[in-house]
Formats: structure tokens, C-alpha cells, sequence
């Protein structure tokens, strides 16, 4: 293990490279080290003691940004450009967010599309990624003033249930918040690892970890065998946890008090006034049995039964999602060896005694269950720092590896510090009508442009048979195997043909390389990311004016002469924007383009359908 000194008369930590655990949470962020003195994992405090810090972020009129307990403020006086969220809608598109757009406050830019989703606050537009970045630079600057020292690499925690599109976004935010991102741990591990599991050799364990925050519920179901945690299978509510509890109450409180419902709609601060102590009542009754108070004059009161026949319903709920975990990992509930709790709702007595009478077995509880998940990634961070390099550059790819797509840019398929033997898939299509092969250009390398990174091969798949654009379904699958050969495979599935190609892609790279190539990518990271931002504006732009050139020329009778002139003049203006190379513009441009679109869209949906069902009557 690696061993931290102290100046004694700065008080800042000697080494130079320490690296964090950060849990990047839904509703607030964390971070931590292992002290060096105690070697226990600590969750970093500022001078007045808090810890967390919200993960909000205010957009200022003057373009000031803040982050944390200043922007929560204006949760409520300035919805439209305060953030709050963040992390739901990294790696989604707005057709993934379509149901649920309404939580939000602020605007989901609605491209009708499968692109990745962006905010629009104001005249610009954030893409999750960047969001995120923000919440994850201010974590770096409090926890430099903390420590006293730069903070520079770290392990950041994400769901087990994140896909790679969402754990490569993940990544970026680091990269972007000026961090070199070790490894990307799951929030259950890291809560294993916090209670001192799978830090054992020869050991193998089957973990249930419990989550229920304040928004969110989760259950994962993990097995250790020697250090290596696999998720065996997770279940959950993305939109269930503590808030619940309070409304419960809230509701309970507006009928017992006979309050009129439309006053409550029309009186935000009173609303949010019996939000508070309903929440202030939930929190006493965790360790009291009774709860008095009042408001706007009235006595107000919650025994704590009273409280459990409320929430009771909802505990339940959590409960179906454990046996359907349970049951997609094909296990029972005497297969688990160990439960863990985590997030602020467990400490609810009701929660505990019913999650301990379904597994039946004492749970992990003794850890602060908002801190729990930050401390594992504290511990997985120290794990990181005792490994040498040789062992790094054996066992893990040192740098990212993945293929060049639309525009030069990087697509990362295997991310680097990922264990080998390690294994990745994703598909592409064709650019073109009729487009009979696909160039495969394999890149390493942190930088998001391919010109930055180091080519490693290219070939061709030929003999695509002749199809419209975007049909070909061409897989794409890399393979790193246990001698650290990269096998690269592309095969177009629909008609079948394949080729293959392999490359060592250590061969003739220095440590002094990798460690450059590293370097750069975070000293470029907000240049790079503002190309990609630019580059994917412009591929965005450019889909969607040949969806709707195309729809234009079909069905030009069914416009009006007045939406088939504004629709040509938005299609000329988005085309003028994309040369001008600033991607808020052209987001704006394509935004216009679809509002004006949208009605006759929509009114030949209308017709197409009942078109279908006269079609149907006899
Ligand atoms: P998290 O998202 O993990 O930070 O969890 C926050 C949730 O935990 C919020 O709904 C809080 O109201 C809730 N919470 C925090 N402290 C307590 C407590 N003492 N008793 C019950 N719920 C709590």
C-alpha cells in the first residue's frame, strides 16, 4: 500500500498524486481518502462539517456558475436554469427521457431523435457530460482546499445497471473536470468494499446490496469470488425512494388538516413549507417514537405507526424488486451471505426491519449509509495507488482502445485500466445509400479526435450487400486476450459477411508514451470535448436535414405553400449555421427546423393512422 506523508507545518499531504473516490450521486456528491495516519477511508469535510455537497448547478444571468448548497437554492425561484439530476440522463437520448421529461424542471432539448439528450439553458445548450463535469470540478476544488493538494486522478462510482454509453460519458465528465478517471467501480462494489468485502483472497460471497436514497431505489445482487465482483442481476424504481415518504406525509397532513387542495397549488411557500417538516418528521421519527409541531399556526402531529401505515405500501414495493432480483439471478434468499444497506431512507427503522425480515439475517448498517458507497471508492482508489506499473501495463490496457467514427472522432470500445481478458461490441450502419463497404480504423488512445490517438489497423469490410443508408447492421467487436492481443471483428449481420483482423496494441508503446499520452488528454479535455460538442452538432444537423429534404420531396402536396416556404428557409439556415462552426447555433437552427416541422409531421401521422383503420373495416 501506498503511504502518504505530511508537511507538518503546511498540514497538506505530501504525495503528489493521491486519488479520490468520488460518488457522483443522483441528489448529492461525495469524497474520499484513506487517511493516512488511521488507514480508514474517510469522507472528506469541510470546516463546518458538511460532507455532501447537492448535485445542483445554478446558471447564472452574468454566466456565473455555482454548484451545491448556493445553487439549491434556486431549485424553486429559478427552475429553468437550475440543474438538478444530472446523472439521469447521462448517455440518454430524448426518446429514452420522453416519458419521464416531466420530472424536469428545465428544458431536455426534444430532438424527436435517439441523439444524446442536451439542456438548453438560455441561448446554450449542455449535454449531460459537461453537466456533470461541473458537479465533479467543484468536488476537485473543495477537496484541493481540503487536502491541500492537488487532486488529479480518481475513482468514480456509477448504478451497476449503467451501459458503457453511460459509463464512457462518466468518463468524459472527469476527464473534462480535469481528472484522470482510474476505474469506474459499481455503487453496490464499492459499498461491498466499504464493509471490508472482497478484499480477501480465496473468498466468494453472494452480496445483496440494498440502496434506497431519496429518489431512487435499487437492489443488486453481486458474487465475490477472489476480489472479482460480477453483478449477477439488479432491480429497482428509478423513481422511488425518501421524497415519496415525505409526500406520503404531506398528503396525510392536507387531509387531517383539511386544507384545500387549491390553495396549496396557489401557495408554493406553503407547499413547500409542509414539504420541509414532513421530511423534518420522517427523520425524528427514525429515532423517536412521536412527532410534534405545527405550522402556519396549527398543531401538527405523526406517531411513528402512523408514519409506517403510510410508507408501508412503498417499503413493500422495494421488497418485489428483491425477489425479482433474486429471481433473475436464480437464487433464493438463503443463497445471499450478506445484505448491505445503503442511502439516507435505510436509516428508516420500517425499512431495516423489513428488508432484515425478508433476507432474514442481520444487515451492514453500521457504516453512515450516505457515506458507505464514497468510502468504497476510497478503498478501491487505495488498491490502484499499491499497483506498480508493470503489473498495470500486464494485466489492464493501459490506454482506451475503440474505432474511428463520423467526423475523426474517437468511439472508445474498451476503456483503458479495463481487466483483461476483456470484451466489447457495438454496431454501426451505413453512411451512404447503397454503400457497399465500411472502413474499420482502430485507434488507442485518450484524445476524442483519432488524428490525437495512435492507429493501430485498418480494413475494409467489402461485399455489403447494396441496402438504403442507416440499414446495414455492421457489429463491431473487439477482444483483448489473456497475452494482451487485440482480435477486432466486423461482420454486417444481415447478410452475413465478415472480416477480422488482429494487433498487439502494447507493441512498441513505453510506459513514458502511455503517461504523455495521458497527460494530454486532460490538458486538451476542454478543447477536445468542444470539438466532439461541435463535430456531433454538425453530424446531428446534417441527419436531420436529409430526413427532412427527403420528407419534403415525398410528400410536398400535403404542405401548405406557407410551411413548404418556412421549411425551406429553416433547412437554408440550418445549412448556412453548420459552416459556422458554433454548435449552440446549430442546435438552436435544428430546434427551429423541428418546431416547424413537427405539425405536419404529426398531421400526416394522424392521417396514416386513420388511413389503417378504415383499412381495417369491412
Ligand atoms: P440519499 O439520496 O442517499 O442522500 O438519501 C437521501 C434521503 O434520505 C432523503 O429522502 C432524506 O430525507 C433521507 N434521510 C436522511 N436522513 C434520514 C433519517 N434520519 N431518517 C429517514 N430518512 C432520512
Amino acid at each position: 500500500m501506498a503511504k502518504i506523508g505530511i508537511n507538518i507545518s503546511t498540514g497538506s499531504l505530501q504525495q503528489q498524486d493521491i486519488i479520490v473516490g468520488i460518488d457522483l450521486g443522483t441528489t448529492n456528491s461525495l469524497v474520499s481518502i484513506i487517511y493516512p495516519d488511521t488507514r480508514e477511508p474517510v469522507v472528506l469535510k469541510e470546516y463546518d462539517g458538511s460532507t455532501l455537497v447537492p448535485s445542483v448547478i445554478h446558471f447564472g444571468d452574468s454566466g456565473k456558475v455555482t454548484v451545491g448548497d448556493e445553487a439549491k437554492e434556486y431549485l424553486i425561484t429559478e427552475p429553468f436554469n437550475t440543474i438538478f439530476s444530472a446523472k439521469r440522463l447521462m448517455g440518454k437520448s430524448y426518446n429514452d427521457m420522453r416519458s419521464v421529461s416531466s420530472h424536469f424542471t428545465y428544458k431536455i432539448h426534444d430532438d424527436n431523435s435517439d441523439n444524446l439528450v442536451k439542456v438548453q439553458v438560455g441561448d446554450l445548450f449542455y449535454s449531460p457530460v459537461e453537466l456533470s463535469s461541473l458537479i465533479l470540478k467543484e468536488l476537485k476544488v473543495r477537496a484541493e482546499h481540503i487536502l491541500k493538494t492537488p487532486v488529479k486522478r480518481a475513482v468514480i462510482t456509477v448504478p451497476a445497471y449503467f451501459n458503457d454509453a453511460q459509463r464512457q460519458a462518466t468518463r468524459d465528465a472527469g476527464k473534462l473536470a480535469g481528472l484522470d478517471v482510474l476505474r469506474i467501480i459499481n455503487e453496490p462494489t464499492a459499498a461491498s468494499l466499504a464493509y471490508g468485502l472482497g478484499l480477501k483472497k480465496d473468498e466468494t460471497k453472494t452480496i445483496a446490496v440494498y440502496d434506497l436514497g431519496g429518489g431512487t431505489f435499487d437492489i443488486s445482487i453481486l458474487r465475490i469470488t477472489n476480489g472479482v465482483f460480477e453483478v449477477l442481476s439488479t432491480n429497482g424504481d428509478t423513481y422511488l425512494g425518501g421524497d415519496d415518504f415525505d409526500l406520503a406525509v404531506l398528503s396525510y397532513w392536507v387531509e387531517k388538516l383539511k386544507i384545500d387542495r387549491s390553495l396549496l397549488d396557489a401557495n408554493k411557500n406553503l407547499l413547500q413549507e409542509l414539504r420541509l417538516k414532513a421530511e423534518g418528521a420522517k427523520k425524528e421519527l427514525s429515532s423517536m417514537p412521536d412527532f410534534y409541531s405545527e405550522i402556519s399556526g396549527s398543531p401538527i402531529s405523526l406517531s411513528r405507526s402512523e408514519f409506517e401505515n403510510l410508507i408501508s405500501p412503498l417499503v413493500s414495493r422495494t421488497l418485489t424488486s428483491c425477489k425479482n432480483a433474486l429471481a433473475d439471478a436464480q437464487l433464493s434468499i438463503g443463497d445471499i451471505d450478506e445484505v448491505i444497506m445503503v442511502g439516507g431512507s435505510t436509516r428508516v427503522p420500517l425499512v431495516k426491519e423489513s428488508v432484515e425480515n425478508f433476507f432474514q439475517m442481520k444487515l451492514h448498517d453500521s457504516l453512515n449509509p450516505d457515506e458507505v458507497v464514497a468510502l468504497g471508492a476510497a478503498v478501491q482508489a487505495d488498491i490502484l495507488a499499491g499497483n506498480n506499473k508493470d503489473f498495470l501495463l500486464l494485466d489492464i490496457t493501459p490506454l482506451s482502445l475503440g474505432i474511428e467514427t463520423m467526423g475523426g472522432l474517437m468511439d472508445v470500445l474498451i476503456p483503458r485500466n479495463s481487466k483483461i481478458p476483456a470484451k466489447a461490441g457495438r454496431q454501426y450502419t451505413t453512411q451512404k445509400d447503397g454503400q457497399g463497404s465500411m472502413r474499420i480504423s482502430v485507434y488507442q488512445g485518450e484524445r476524442d479526435l483519432v488524428k490525437d490517438n495512435r492507429k493501430l489497423a485498418e480494413f475494409n469490410l467489402s461485399g455489403i450487400p447494396g441496402m438504403p443508408a442507416g440499414l446495414p447492421k455492421v457489429e463491431v467487436s473487439f477482444l483483448v486476450n489473456a497475452d494482451g492481443i487485440l482480435v477486432v471483428t466486423a461482420k454486417e449481420l444481415r447478410s452475413g459477411v465478415q472480416q477480422a483482423i488482429e494487433v498487439r496494441p502494447q507493441y512498441g508503446l513505453t510506459d513514458a508514451e502511455v503517461e504523455k499520452m495521458l497527460e494530454e488528454s486532460i490538458t486538451y479535455a476542454q478543447s477536445d470535448i468542444q470539438v466532439r460538442a461541435l463535430v456531433e452538432a454538425q453530424t446531428e444537423a446534417e441527419q436531420i436535414l436529409g430526413t427532412t429534404e427527403s420528407f419534403l420531396q415525398k410528400n410536398k402536396s400535403f404542405l401548405s405553400d406557407s410551411e413548404n416556404e418556412t421549411t425551406k428557409q429553416a433547412i437554408l439556415k440550418l445549412k448556412q449555421i453548420i459552416k459556422t462552426g458554433n454548435k449552440d447555433e446549430i442546435h438552436a437552427a435544428i430546434e427551429k427546423l423541428n418546431e416547424i416541422s413537427r405539425p405536419y409531421a404529426e398531421r400526416l401521422m394522424d392521417e396514416a393512422v386513420t388511413d389503417a383503420l378504415k383499412g381495417k373495416r369491412i
